[in-house]
C-alpha cells in the first residue's frame, strides 16, 4: 500500500491521506517551503498567515495550495494542521487563545507544531489540547532553509505514539530522517540539544576564518578542505560559503537562535554554570543581534545566525 491510500481506523484520518485536508499555520522562512512541499506531493494544503501577502502565501499558491482568509478558515474541516511560528507566545496565540485553533478545530484533529519552544511549554500545550480531544505533538526541525526547501529536515517528535503514526505520511513529505522520541515535550528536548550544537559550532566556524584571515590562508580552503574532515560540520559547509559572500540573509535568523539558548537556559531552571560553553555562546549571540535593535529583532537579529562572523571583523 502506498503511503498516500494508507488508510488509519479513526480520528479525523480515515480518508485517502490526498483527500486529508491540511492546514498549515505560518508561512514563513521554513513554514513556505514545508507548505510547497507538502503540496508539490499532491496533497490538500490550505495555509493561512497572519500578515497577508507574505511571499509564503504566492509560493503555496504557486505550487498547487490555497491560502485562507482566516485561521479559522484554514483549520475548519482539517484533519492535520501543522504549526511553524516563532516563540512560545506565538505558538500559544495560534493554538490555545480565543479564535485559535482549540476553538475552531475538532476533537480527533492531529496537530504538529514544527516551532522551537522548548518541552516545558509544548507539554503544557499538549493538555490542554488533549482536555478538547485533540492530539498535539511537538515536531521541531533541524536542517535549516536548505533542508525546508530541499524537503531533507530532521523531525523530532514528542508526543503519543498513535497520532504520529497518523502524521507520519504528512512528515515524510517534508522530512528526512522522522524519529518519534519519546512523549510530549521530548522532540522539543532533543531539539534544544541540537540548539546547543548549532550555536557553539557556528562560534567555532567564525573563529576559523578569523584564524585563517590571520594567517594569510584563502578563506575558501576552509570550507573546501576542511569540510570533509574532522572539523566538518552543516555550518561550516552550507554557512560558511554564505560568510565568504557576506552574505547575512536569514536562513536561520540570529533572532531565533538567541530564543532558542534563552529556552535551553529556562528549560535548566536558569542553571546557566552547568553549561558554560552556551553561556559564553549565548552572550556572544546577544552582542551581535543587539548591535541592530535591543529586542534582538534589529539589523543582526533578523539577519541569519552566519552574521556572528561580523563580530570577528
Ligand atoms: P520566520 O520566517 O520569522 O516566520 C515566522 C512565521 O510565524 C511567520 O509566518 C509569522 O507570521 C508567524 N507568526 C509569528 N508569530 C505569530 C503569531 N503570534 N501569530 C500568528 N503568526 C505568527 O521564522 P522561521 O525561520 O520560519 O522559523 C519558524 C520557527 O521554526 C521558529 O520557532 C524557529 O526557531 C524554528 N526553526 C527555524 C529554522 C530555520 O532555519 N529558519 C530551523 C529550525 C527551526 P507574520 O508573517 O505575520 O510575521
Amino acid at each position: 500500500m502506498s503511503k498516500t491510500t494508507e488508510k488509519y481506523d479513526q480520528g479525523g484520518l480515515s480518508e485517502k491521506s490526498e483527500n486529508v485536508k491540511i492546514a498549515y499555520l505560518g508561512l514563513g522562512l521554513m513554514g513556505e517551503a514545508m507548505a510547497v512541499n507538502l503540496a508539490r506531493a499532491g496533497l490538500n494544503v490550505v495555509g493561512w498567515n497572519r500578515t497577508p501577502g507574505k511571499p509564503g502565501e504566492v509560493a503555496l499558491l504557486t505550487a498547487g495550495g490555497k491560502v485562507a482568509r482566516s485561521l479559522e478558515d484554514a483549520v475548519s474541516g482539517a484533519g492535520v494542521i501543522f504549526t511553524c511560528l516563532g516563540d512560545i507566545e506565538d505558538v500559544e496565540q495560534v493554538l490555545l487563545k480565543a479564535g485559535g485553533v482549540i476553538e475552531c478545530a475538532a476533537p480527533g484533529t492531529v496537530i504538529a507544531d514544527f516551532s522551537t519552544i522548548g518541552p516545558e511549554a509544548a507539554r503544557r500545550i499538549f493538555a490542554s489540547l488533549n482536555s478538547k480531544g485533540m492530539h498535539f505533538l511537538d515536531a521541531p526541525v533541524t536542517g535549516g532553509d536548505v533542508g525546508a526547501r530541499n524537503a531533507t529536515l530532521t523531525i523530532m517528535v514528542g508526543g503519543d505514539e498513535e497520532p504520529f503514526q497518523k502524521a507520519l505520511a504528512y512528515l515524510e513529505k517534508v522530512g528526512k530522517t522522522i524519529k518519534r522520541c519519546g512523549p510530549s515535550g521530548s522532540g522539543q528536548a532533543l531539539k534544544l540539544c541540537n540548539q546547543i550544537l548549532c550555536a557553539v559550532n557556528m562560534i567555532s566556524v567564525c573563529e576559523a576564518f578569523h584564524l585563517a584571515k590571520q594567517l594569510g590562508v584563502d578563506e575558501n580552503l576552509v570550507v573546501d578542505v576542511l569540510s570533509a574532515g574532522a572539523g566538518g560540520s552543516w555550518a561550516l559547509t552550507n554557512l560558511g560559503p554564505r560568510i565568504i559572500k557576506s552574505d547575512f540573509a536569514p536562513g536561520f535568523a540570529l533572532k531565533h537562535m538567541l530564543k532558542d539558548l534563552r529556552l535551553v537556559f529556562e528549560n535548566l531552571d536558569g542553571k546557566s554554570d552547568e553549561l558554560p560553553g552556551t553561556k559564553l555562546a549565548r552572550e556572544l549571540f546577544k552582542q551581535v543581534g543587539e548591535n541592530g535593535d535591543k529586542a534582538g529583532g534589529g539589523a543582526n537579529g533578523a539577519r541569519g545566525t552566519q552574521a556572528m562572523s561580523l563580530a570577528y571583523d
